[in-house]
């Protein structure tokens, strides 16, 4: 997947790579660099908008709308794109052809993580989004969850009446319209009328006696209960993958309940990254081996151990990829189907003085000849200067190095493979 074809100008030379965007807050509030890739940015927004919804958050309905509009504006590559290039003040001034306004908050969210394509709904309940946390295990052996959560449900004492049979009257209040006018002087002979929400019945019109009302429920129609729900996890399903529970979400008198929805949300496992069907290790070689040949056990994601096994006479070099086939992870509903395991090598060389001097040339007898005499003897002497390495120590210069790990993995053309 491209990163979204957006043109802010992305390059790189020794390792230093920048992404030239005119101010970064929208990236900022979404705790992401402002070279993400799309699916980097679903992952923030899905983590930040579940941490903010007003349902678990209700104090945070600033940071849940700025959250929700800065993933507007990057994950469109049209308005990403006239953002880097002229900030936030380039889209309220409507550059891309939209007006320039932002949708709702809770649009946003629900075109998100919208229940499987049931977004034409008109009289039903709001959908419940709970993140469920799970190990890279999990989604590869598949597993069952039980989870706990709260919803709303019709309070089955009074059939979502809120009070006995009949006892439902007109607000005397609003007289049933819901609404207060208030005439407001505002000037001599000048008097405004000013609509608001009706507090006695909160805008419904209607209120029950208080000796009337549901024991159950004080009036209010619906409980808080709560539900254990079976979770079922596939083999092969991925991070941000959403379980979707119809019509377990909270109920409301005369609207069809929304959904429960589940999002997984993958934990980090110490060995293995997930990219797409593939794994990918990092497996760290001593010289010897590399050179020599090696044998190395590694425990898979389902407790069998696999030997890694070199070829005889085969060298590995740092920054080598090699694969297994199908080691990797298993594909959702055709499990028997894996991917690859992809291993990144790396190579630890031997301490300093690891061999003395003498034993040093004997050293080199066995290894390619030098390509260029290394003897100064060889050279006229007001032709060189001595120039002696030091440490290098990045800290104390500026910050050249930041960004040099990004691009390791993804440029690797042509990932040899061998069967296991
Ligand atoms: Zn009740
Ligand atoms: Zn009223």
């Amino acid at each position: 997947m491209s990163a979204s074809g957006h043109m802010s100008g992305t390059y790189k030379s020794f390792g230093f790579t920048a992404t030239m965007v005119k101010e970064t807050g929208f990236y900022d509030v979404l705790g992401v660099k402002p070279n993400v890739t799309a699916d980097e940015l679903k992952k923030a927004y899905r983590k930040l908008a579940l941490k903010y919804h007003p349902d678990k958050n209700p104090t945070e309905g600033e940071k849940f709308k700025q959250i929700s509009q800065a993933y507007e504006v990057l994950s469109d590559a049209k308005k990403r794109e006239v953002y880097d290039r002229g900030g936030e003040k380039a889209i309220k001034e409507g550059g891309t052809g939209g007006g320039g306004g932002f949708a709702s908050p809770m649009d946003i969210f629900d075109m998100f993580f919208g229940g499987g394509g049931r977004m034409h709904r008109e009289r039903r309940g709001k959908n419940v989004v709970h993140q469920l946390t799970v190990s890279l295990e999990d989604l590869y052996n598949g597993a069952t969850r039980k989870l706990a959560v709260q919803k709303n449900v019709i309070c089955e004492r009074c059939e979502g009446r809120g009070g006995r049979k009949g006892a439902v009257e007109r607000c005397p209040s609003c007289r049933g319209t819901g609404m207060q006018v208030r005439l407001h002087q505002i000037g001599p002979g000048l008097v405004q009328q000013v609509s608001t929400i009706c507090g006695a019945c909160q805008g419904q019109g209607q209120r029950i006696n208080p000796k009337d009302k549901c024991k159950a429920c004080v009036g209010r129609k619906i409980l808080r209960q709560k539900k254990i729900l079976e979770v079922h996890i596939d083999k092969g399903m991925k991070d941000g993958q959403k379980i979707v529970f119809h019509g377990e979400g909270d109920q409301e008198p005369g609207l069809e309940p929304g959904d429960i929805i589940i999002v997984l949300d993958q934990k980090v496992h110490s060995l293995y990254t997930r990219q797409g069907e593939n794994l990918v290790m990092n497996m760290d070689l001593q010289l010897v081996e590399a050179l020599c040949g090696f044998q190395k056990p590694i425990q898979t994601l389902d407790n069998r151990t696999l030997l890694i096994t070199s070829h005889p006479g085969e060298l590995i070099r740092p920054g080598d990829k090699k694969c297994i086939l199908n080691e990797g992870m298993p594909m959702h509903r055709r499990p028997f189907e894996r991917g690859r395991l992809i291993i990144v090598f790396s190579v630890t060389f031997p301490k300093e003085n690891f061999l003395p001097l003498n034993k040093l040339e004997e050293l080199e007898h066995f290894l390619p000849k030098r390509e260029v005499s290394s003897d100064p003897e060889d050279m006229e002497e007001d032709l060189y200067i001595y120039a002696d390495l030091e440490d290098y120590d990045p800290s104390r210069h500026r910050r050249y190095y930041d960004d040099m790990e990004d691009e390791d993995y993804h440029s690797g053309g042509g990932v040899q493979c061998h069967t296991s």
